[in-house]
């Protein structure tokens, strides 16, 4: 439950966020019936560019009485940029003047209409990042705070209405680390995946962590029912350490017990996360530990090429880090599968724009919008 649902504390009040409850509990503060936050909520998430002139269910006098009280969205998009592949990056600014990339990747496999069957929105969850991984450009932001739920959801809704298709994913993989931001990201889910919106099913909304496992049992106790991805790219804790120094407080071993849990709560496989970099975890070695790792519950390894962070002007480990070479690359891959892992190599998409995997940190702030 927000715990600041009156609109008299704030110069104007965000709307996006609340849950029904929230909303009923701002129109009674207001003096207005509760029957208005069912109507409000399901417009706010199912409307192209909602502006309160526009809510038609609501009297004139109402209409204005909101504009003057409250805000629809507090994002405002300042840049789009477009790969050659059709990955789109946009650049949104908040209301404190600061700033996030969300990124929307379309798949390389088709649908029957010829276009691509899934497009992923990326979103973020926190300004910049607390855990400082080595391999991350969003660590040189350092952490500057949480977004709420309604910043996070504000990331979909305009992503959807700059382009034509649907948005049929949505991983929390982008700036900041989501379970870190627990109950603003869970009250998103809630809201993405409420029956009166229908803008999501939980299956098609994965969280990805550093490894944080409290947030993991949490996720496990709670019964959630979105999937759950692990930043792995390690297979020793030694090197986990240097690549990620989150996993002095949560090693390697808590981790794989934290992961058990979670299936055995919930059923739902897992997803590893592994940066190949060359020279550090792409040995024959780390595949068989690799293999011992993630089998201990159902589960798949995403392999991702390194995405070079230079432009963030990196320090110590994180200058020295390479890609692993493309043979070796696929020799890993191989070898995986003769062990048999189930393991998917995830593709560059966006490279170009700075929009792969590990690159979102904010590097061209100018602004630039055209439409998609
Ligand atoms: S990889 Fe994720 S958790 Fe690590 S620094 Fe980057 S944003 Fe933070």
């Amino acid at each position: 439950m927000n715990t600041c649902v009156s609109p008299h504390q704030h110069a104007k009040f965000p709307l996006t966020g609340l849950v029904p409850q929230e909303l009923a509990e701002f129109f009674v503060s207001i003096g207005e019936p509760q029957y208005r936050a069912l109507q409000l909520f399901k417009r706010l998430y199912t409307s192209q560019q909602l502006s309160f002139e526009t809510i038609t269910e609501f009297p004139i006098a109402l209409r204005q009485r909101l504009a003057d009280l409250a805000h629809l969205y507090t994002l405002t998009l300042t840049k789009l940029q477009q790969s050659y592949d059709g990955t789109i990056k946009f650049l949104f600014h908040l209301h404190d003047a600061r700033s996030i990339e969300t990124v929307l990747i379309p798949s390389e496999i088709l649908g029957n209409n010829g276009t691509p069957k899934r497009r992923t929105l990326c979103v973020s969850t926190q300004v910049g990042c607390s855990l400082n991984c080595k391999f991350c450009a969003t660590a040189s932001l350092k952490m500057k705070r949480n977004l709420s739920a309604g910043e996070i959801i504000e990331q979909f809704l305009l992503a959807q209405q700059h382009v034509r298709e649907p948005i049929t994913n949505l991983v929390f993989m982008g700036m900041g680390e989501p379970m870190l931001n627990y109950d603003n990201v869970m009250r998103a889910v809630e809201i993405l995946t409420h029956p009166a919106t229908k803008l999501l099913g939980s299956r098609r909304i994965t969280l990805s962590t550093a490894g944080i496992i409290d947030g993991i049992y949490r996720m496990a106790d709670e019964r959630r029912t979105i999937k759950l991805a692990l930043s792995l790219h390690a297979t020793t804790d030694d090197v986990r350490t240097m690549l990620m120094p989150i996993n002095k407080k949560y090693n390697l071993r808590e981790l794989g017990n934290a992961v058990e849990y979670y299936y055995r709560k919930t059923g739902i496989p897992v997803t590893y996360e592994y940066i190949l970099l060359d020279g550090i975890n792409d040995r024959d070695d780390d595949a068989r530990r690799l293999q011992r790792l993630t089998r201990r519950v159902p589960s798949k390894v995403n392999l991702i090429p390194f995405h070079p962070i230079d432009f963030t002007n990196p320090q110590g480990i994180a200058a020295q880090l390479r890609p692993t070479p493309p043979q070796r690359f696929y020799a890993f891959h191989s070898r995986l599968r003769e062990l048999g892992v189930t393991v998917m190599v995830r593709s560059s998409s966006g490279k170009d724009i700075h929009a792969a995997c590990g690159q979102l940190a904010l590097s061209n702030l100018s602004s630039g919008i055209a439409a998609y």
